[in-house]
């Protein structure tokens, strides 16, 4: 059985990564979606927030399953017998960010790495340009999950209680 994990930030999850998981999950038999809990980015939501967005966001997968991972990558790969690594590519930028862990992981513990593209819409969709546009109240319908984009209301527009 084919198992990969996805690992990332998801600060939010996008329809870049939905993509990406679309097309894992067609060719995995399981994909695990690793949200990072030890990140240097500074995030918007918390993991389990992301956990939760994610689980709402890929319920039609049935393969496809998410957990908050901290750690090692290839630690977490062995504690969930995950023998892909799989990352989405967008342009030459990630590829030699890419190329250069992929490296570190195979020589660390043999671990191949699937770089996937996602279709010409959802290429150029990032989280970080994404929350930029949305807290000024640009229309970003197109470029996430519905309750991603509704998250992301309540957090920049709405006040809380
Ligand atoms: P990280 O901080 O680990 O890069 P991200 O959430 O930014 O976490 O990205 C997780 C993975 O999803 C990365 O491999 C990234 O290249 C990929 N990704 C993000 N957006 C897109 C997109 N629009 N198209 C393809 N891959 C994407």
């Amino acid at each position: 059985m084919a198992k990969a994990l996805f690992p990332g930030s998801f600060d939010p999850l996008t329809n870049g990564h939905l993509d990406i998981i679309a097309r894992a999950s067609k060719l995995f038999d399981e994909v695990v979606i690793g949200v990072g809990t030890n990140t240097s980015k500074k995030a918007l939501f918390s993991a389990t927030e992301k956990l939760q967005l994610i689980e709402g966001a890929t319920t039609r997968f049935d393969n496809v399953s998410v957990s908050l991972m901290s750690g090692l990558t290839v630690d977490f790969m062995a504690e969930i017998n995950a023998e892909y690594l799989v990352r989405g590519l967008r342009n030459a930028t990630d590829y030699e960010y890419e190329r250069d862990i992929a490296e570190m992981n195979r020589q660390l513990a043999g671990i191949e790495t699937i770089l996937l593209m996602a279709k010409p819409v959802n290429q150029n969709i990032s989280s970080s340009i994404l929350k930029e546009v949305a807290k000024f109240g640009a229309n970003i319908d197109h470029l996430v999950p519905d309750n991603i984009n509704k998250a992301l209301q309540e957090r920049f527009h709405e006040k809380k209680e």
